[in-house]
């Protein structure tokens, strides 16, 4: 990151206003199996999966999800002054997705001069990148549902095959206590 970068970054960093949803009297869903676990509750009892899911998760106040959410949705939200964020990826997302044999997006990365033997530092440049990202409110809400709220974030990768940068989107899922994990490493939006 070089000086101007930094200093942006700091700005941001203590202007951005923060807020935790919550949805009072159950625990928030720290992993994939308690969000499924949410969602079979939400089917059939009056807990609403949305909700369920959305709980103990950090947003910037002017990119959350809208509050109330439906009718009667008793969630609220509570301001906080920041958060640890932390970003996850599993290392599969690039060796088995990505670099799988016949996904288009294999061709693409391949052009830019990364292949499967550059996973891991695809894995690291995409969590150091996201995690820096989220924690100044620099993403865009994408799609909420049952299993919680998907926020896309943007890349920004060296190319290899000759000078410049290429960008795109990112997905990740919201956790609690700002945490993100990558479900989407190239996005065609
Ligand atoms: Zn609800
Ligand atoms: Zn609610």
């Amino acid at each position: 990151m070089n000086l101007q970068k930094a200093n942006e970054y700091t700005s941001k960093l203590f202007s951005t206003n923060w807020v935790t949803w919550v949805h009072e009297g159950t625990k928030p869903a720290e992993n994939n199996f308690e969000k499924s676990a949410n969602a079979l509750t939400g089917s059939f009892s009056k807990h609403c999966a949305m909700c369920l899911n959305l709980n103990g998760c950090c947003f910037v106040k002017e990119k959350c999800p809208p509050k109330p959410l439906h009718p009667n949705c008793h969630c609220y939200t509570i301001d906080i002054p920041s958060i640890t964020a932390r970003a996850e990826s599993p290392i599969e997302k690039f060796t088995k997705y990505i670099f799988a044999k016949g996904n288009s997006k294999k061709q693409l990365f391949e052009l830019w001069g990364y292949d499967i033997m550059n996973s891991q530092y695809l894995q690291k440049e995409f969590i150091n990148q996201a995690k820096l990202s989220y924690s100044v409110g620099d993403y865009a809400l994408d799609r909420l549902d049952d299993y919680g709220q998907r926020i896309n974030i943007e890349i920004k990768l060296k190319r290899k095959d000759k000078e410049g940068y290429v960008t795109f989107q990112s997905g990740w899922m919201v956790y609690p206590n700002g945490k993100i994990i990558l479900t989407t490493p190239y996005g065609d939006k």
